[in-house]
């Protein structure tokens, strides 16, 4: 180890200093054929030393060239030169016709100058970071350690598409450019996204906004949003709003951790109005002889000092305030700002802003960073005891992944835990609806001409003739968009195979493995099953270690992630008339059966048993007419999708099923409101099969198990990247704001992203 880590101090020392000496290199402005030769000696001499950071900027310059050629119809003059020339001679060619051009790759290569020193660092950094030993195995238990295992870069990440993807002649790249430009009737912008959920609204928001990228996202939903969009109803002349996902939002207006998607809203300058409060209901065992009823407090000590205190009593506060201060070091990624993250190798160039916060986060063992709470839960970093402890940090985690506390993410239960103390609840004025509206006015702002097209499925992810990148979608209707850059796919992640058609791609998307579409195989045997987090009516508290799951190829990867639970929905409309809304809280978690459920076979996480019951007009009474309120009540990934799978949606036994299902649901509501039956004015049932048609999440689900986050959004195509709640660091809003950003950034230039972040940092001390 020793040995490594002089190797690479020397090499990028030595690196550090040669390109110190380019930096300083001046831009000389003189003749055209001046500045050309100049231009050629300097990319000479960054080409000998070979960094493939290089090649991306190599990348963007021809980028550049090529859509200015497109645009001012000049293809065939660069096609030609491309045939006859060696790349360097016709980047010189093109520099002396097209002036524009000329100048584009002058600033490009000195952004290059300027930041290859950084990029070398980060390099480096990234050396340091891979030669770190792992938690090691005389600290975990090897049983807890496989049950604990995370994707890893080197398990899971499809490998860099730069070693990897043999280089496609550019002269082929053009002359594809050319035919894709010939087909007149496509519309053609700089991006596409499939899917207008959080995930994909933050990243053409940031892209249309910010690097003013013409951008189009096509959703199948007739609303944006996803997971968390919000729907109009009317009943006679009185109109509604529902929210039909999270309502559950810290970091909104409190000054501490700023919530990652504020930070994106405050990036496209969109302004959210939030309503800060600091507590929400607990309801146990309602309507028996074992009720209880609690407040969950937000503030200083106020969790430890009440029900912990109450409930767990001296020892679990102990390990309360043990277990927060052993996993305070994992929330240090959560410091870093939304808008620095950017995917692959150059993921720590504009972290380097931030030195101290990410000299800390390298120094964390990245097991522990991107891995379950286990080791905190069940050792061998501590082992919780207390079992009312135990039952509440599972139920906690379960709001936040669908899964126990041992299988949720480490981080995201630190920043909780830490959240709690520091943080308090906020929530949109106008509902959610009002973030997503935000974010599409990010995305349609400006001149770029960037929009979200609802009703517009998207039916596939086109490459084009030769397979090399992908240039756009098809939507279900037959209407083809080409992109110029590429893709984002905020889809969920089972459905990314699908809408890949070519077989050579999908090839090349499995790092060269072969993969069986399902639909085009004949031995359904021999594919890769789904894995659901339901067994038997009980989730997998442990991983199935005998599962045999290529990790190396990221289709199989992505059809395999095993799925969490599914939903059952109950969206009410009442009467509020007498009603003392300001006795009520705004949000409510019931425990059906009591925080430990039944017995210890059915706990937190047990069928149905947590029921979130959500009541935003105590916060904002504008969501229904006065006199009325609108009520939520869900089971989030309680609700196993098989009870329901293959079921006719127009069945009478489909029907009856949805009413016995909501049972549950609707002793959540009424132990809150006791005659909401009496009240109804609208009553809306929404099941799996719901959930899964109308928001698209294959099993209805509500994301992929922690062990199968993607570690980032790559593939092995840079013209495709994904951004949703598969790709660390998972499920939530926060989570997905920070996926969309990431993407985001893996169509602009570290250059461009740096610019931005000074404007920003600018833009927030004015
Ligand atoms: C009921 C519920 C409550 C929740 N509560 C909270 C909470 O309180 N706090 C919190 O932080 N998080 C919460 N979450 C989680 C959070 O809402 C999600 O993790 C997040 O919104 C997922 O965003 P996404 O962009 O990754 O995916 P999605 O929201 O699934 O977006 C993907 C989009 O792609 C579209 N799409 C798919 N296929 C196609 C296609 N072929 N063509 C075109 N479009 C397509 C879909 O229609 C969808 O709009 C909750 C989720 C649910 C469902």
């Amino acid at each position: 180890m020793f040995r490594s880590l002089t190797v690479g101090f020397l090499y990028g020392w030595g690196s550090l200093c040669v390109l110190g000496i380019y930096s300083v290199t001046a831009l000389t402005v003189g003749s055209q054929q001046q500045r050309v030769t100049n231009l050629r000696n300097r990319i000479e001499r960054i080409r000998t030393t070979q960094f493939n950071f290089l090649s991306q900027q190599l990348d963007s310059m021809w980028y550049y060239l090529q859509h200015d050629f497109e645009t001012t119809g000049q293809l065939s003059e660069l096609e030609d030169a491309m045939l006859q020339q060696a790349p360097l001679e016709v980047l010189e060619r093109m520099a002396l016709v097209r002036p524009n051009a000329l100048a584009a790759m002058e600033q490009q290569l000195q952004e290059f100058e300027q930041l290859a020193p950084l990029v070398i660092m980060s390099d480096f950094m990234t050396s340091l970071q891979d030669v770190k030993q792992p938690l090691s195995t005389n600290v975990m238990p090897s049983e807890t350690a496989a049950a604990t295992t995370t994707p890893s870069a080197s398990t899971s990440t499809p490998a860099n598409p730069r070693t990897t993807t043999k280089k496609v002649p550019s002269s082929l790249v053009l002359a594809n450019l050319r035919r894709e430009q010939q087909s007149s009737n496509e519309t053609v912008v700089d991006i596409c996204i499939v899917g207008a959920g959080l995930g994909g609204l933050c990243a053409g928001a940031i892209l249309n906004t910010l690097y003013k990228k013409q951008v189009a996202i096509f959703e199948s939903h007739y609303v944006a949003g996803g997971c968390a969009h919000a729907f109009p109803r009317q009943v006679g002349n009185l109109q509604f709003v529902m929210d039909s996902g999270p309502t559950i939002l810290t970091g909104c207006t409190s000054n501490s951790r700023v919530n990652a998607l504020q930070q994106v809203l405050q990036a496209i300058d969109q302004t959210v109005e939030w309503i800060p409060y600091q507590s929400w209901g607990m309801i146990e065992s309602p309507g028996t002889p074992n009720e209880l009823r609690w407040s969950v407090p937000l503030g200083k000590e106020k969790m430890i000092q009440g029900p912990i205190l109450q409930f767990g009593g001296a020892a679990a506060v102990q390990e309360y305030k043990a277990l927060q201060e052993l996993s305070k070091s994992l929330t240090v990624g959560a410091e870093l700002p939304a808008m620095a993250m950017r995917p692959g190798k150059t993921a720590l160039v504009p972290l380097l802003r931030y030195l101290s916060t990410t000299t800390k986060l390298l120094s964390q063992p990245m097991d522990l960073l991107t891995g379950t709470f286990a080791p905190y839960m069940d050792g061998p970093l501590f082992t919780v005891q207390s079992p009312w402890l135990r039952n509440w940090l599972d139920a906690l985690a379960f709001s936040l992944s669908g899964l126990p506390a041992n299988r949720t993410a480490a981080a995201a239960m630190a920043v909780v835990l830490q959240d709690m103390e520091t943080s308090q609840l906020d929530y949109p004025v106008g509902g959610m609806g009002s973030i997503v509206d935000a974010l599409v006015r990010g995305v349609e702002q400006g001149s770029a001409g960037s929009k979200v097209h609802l009703r517009s499925p998207v039916k596939s992810i086109d490459c084009n003739d030769i397979a090399s990148r992908f240039v756009g979608v098809t939507l279900e209707n037959g209407q083809r968009i080409r992109a110029r850059q590429g893709v984002i796919c905020n889809a969920p992640l089972w459905s990314l195979a699908e809408f890949i058609k070519d077989p050579r791609a999908l090839r090349k998307l499995n790092n060269n493995q072969i993969y069986n579409l399902p639909a085009s195989s004949e031995s359904s045997s021999t594919l890769p099953q789904r894995r659901t987090s339901w067994v038997n009516n009980r989730i997998v508290d442990h991983r199935d270690n005998t599962a045999t799951i290529d990790t190396e190829s990221l289709l199989q990867t992505c059809e395999t992630a095993e799925m969490t639970g599914s939903f059952m929905h109950l969206h009410l409309a009442l009467n509020a008339s007498g009603l003392d809304l300001a006795s009520l809280e705004a949000h409510y978690t019931v425990m059906d059966r009591g925080l430990g459920g039944h017995n210890a076979t059915d706990g937190p996480t047990g069928i149905l048993n947590m029921i979130a019951v959500s009541n935003p007009c105590r916060l904002d009474p504008t969501l229904a007419p006065q006199g009325t309120i609108v009520v939520h009540a869900y089971g989030a990934a309680n609700e196993p999708y098989e009870i329901w799978e293959d079921m006719d949606r127009k069945s009478t036994k489909y029907r009856i099923l949805k009413q016995k299902r909501a049972e549950p649901l609707w002793r959540a509501v009424e132990s809150i409101i006791p005659d909401a039956r009496e009240r109804v004015l609208l009553e809306l049932i929404g099941s799996p099969l719901t959930h899964e048609r109308f928001l698209r999440r294959p099993g209805g689900t509500y994301g992929s198990a922690t062990e199968d986050y993607l570690p980032n959004g790559l593939t092995n195509f840079e013209s495709l990247v994904l951004a949703n709640d598969g790709v660390f660091p998972g499920i939530g809003v926060p989570a997905v704001a920070i996926a969309g950003a990431s993407a985001a950034h893996a169509f602009v230039t570290i250059g461009e992203q740096w610019s931005v972040l000074n404007k920003l940092e600018r833009k927030q001390q004015r």
